[in-house]
């Protein structure tokens, strides 16, 4: 079978600045279903978009439209935010330069189930426990209490928290089928997936969509906490879990997954206490980080907002300094990783939650996440296979 590309060029209508390239990039990769890969030039004058099937000039004109709509909305009248370094140690030395993939891929150590979606084998797990044991040991010394949340959530409550308008583009749904006898008897004798994995029902046949694909772990203690005081003013819990967000072509390897797991630690209560807890968390890590001889940066961030939240929430999110990413390098493709982050929500889910302070006023919550599939990566991409080359607590334990 041989597969048909074609890539198109066009020029942005702003210039995209460098701070904007990468975000520009991934943005894109939601233009179209057919995209296959979006590329910005590193000096940002020049977008390159790869289809799977043959563009004819109708479509090509359509489809700028709506890539001008996504540069417009993203670099127009855009400044570039203040990068605030709070860690840095890039530069430790490293025994490994190359890409942990194709050697993953060649043990069975990941099969991929789908794009995004990954089964991981008994080294991966081995190294995602210990990094996990790290993290309760973080979580036991807060005395945070220990939940278990689903992995579905339900529609109104993302609504609530205005998650369709901030994240419209990563959302996943979950359904099922009507229960109707006849439409269930009829699936069960016609259903089958095409080449592609694509089954062959339509839409119809399922019902409403009710309940979403979880996107993050701290949410279910949000809701949890819903209307009503914070017990004793404040809450510190943990808790791992299922996350879900869709990249469409950005899903290329296990740097980006649309099913990934996540372990947060998390702080509700006054402003002081969820600011303190999550500096505190910061220079806890920072030691086992150091340990490990991790090379990695902590610095400010924003989240991947939809292109018509983007430039309002970014400017607020740089602000207020919301958000740490703790970025491990990797060095085959001299770049970062963010492998997990420090997040403070000021109010907010207090005041959408009505989630109370003993005093009347509304909770201030923050978390601190770890993306357990990306630092097992990261830490592969830097250390290798070579155990004798590994940090000696992490030979000693696994
Ligand atoms: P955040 O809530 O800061 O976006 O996500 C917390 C952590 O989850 C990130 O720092 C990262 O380690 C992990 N994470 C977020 N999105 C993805 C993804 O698409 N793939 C993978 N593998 N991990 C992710
Ligand atoms: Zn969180």
């Amino acid at each position: 079978m041989t597969s048909l590309t074609q890539k198109i060029h066009f020029a942005p209508a702003f210039p995209i600045p460098d701070y904007l390239v990468g975000e520009v990039q991934s943005k894109l990769a939601y233009v179209d279903e057919n995209i296959r890969a979006a590329q910005v030039s590193p000096n940002g004058d020049d977008i390159q978009l790869t289809f799977g099937n043959a563009i004819d000039e109708e479509e090509k004109k359509l489809i700028e439209s709506k890539v001008q709509r996504v540069v417009t909305s993203l670099v127009k009248g855009a400044f570039k935010p203040k990068v605030q370094i709070l860690e840095d140690y890039l530069d430790r030395p490293l025994p490994y330069r190359e890409d942990p993939m194709a050697e993953l891929l060649r043990r069975g150590e990941l099969s991929e189930e789908a794009s995004g979606v990954y089964a991981l084998g008994p080294l991966l797990t081995r190294l995602i426990n210990w990094f996990e044991s790290r993290f309760v040991a973080l979580a036991d010394s807060f005395s945070a209490q220990p939940y278990r949340f689903p992995t579905l959530i339900p529609a109104r409550y993302m609504e609530r928290v205005g998650y369709f308008r901030a994240f419209p583009h990563s959302l996943s749904f979950a359904t099922h089928l009507h229960s109707e006898l006849d439409n269930i008897d009829q699936f069960a004798q016609h259903a089958a997936c095409d080449e592609q994995g694509n089954l062959n029902v339509p839409m119809e046949r399922f019902a409403q969509f009710k309940a979403l694909l979880s996107p993050a772990v701290c949410y279910h203690l949000y809701f949890a906490l819903a209307d009503k005081p914070l017990p004793n003013g404040r809450v510190t819990a943990t808790a791992v879990g299922n996350c879900f967000r869709y990249e469409s072509s950005n899903l290329t390897s296990l740097e980006r997954l649309w099913n990934f797991t996540m372990r947060e630690v998390i702080f509700v209560g006054p402003k002081e206490f969820v600011l303190e807890n999550r500096e505190i968390a910061r220079q806890r890590m920072q030691k086992v980080f150091a340990e490990i001889g991790l090379a990695y940066r902590v610095e400010s961030a924003n989240d991947p907002f939809f292109i018509g939240e983007f430039r309002k929430q970014v400017a607020f999110q740089s602000a207020f300094q919301l958000k740490y990413e703790i970025r491990a390098r990797l060095p085959f493709k001299d770049s970062t990783l963010a492998v997990g982050s420090y997040n403070y929500h000021q109010d907010f889910f207090g005041r959408h939650l009505n989630i109370t302070l003993p005093d009347g006023s509304p909770t201030h919550t923050g978390c601190v996440a770890f993306g357990l599939e990306r630092i097992a990566f990261a830490f592969l991409a830097q250390f290798g296979f070579d155990t004798a080359k590994w940090p000696k607590v992490i030979k000693e334990s696994i």
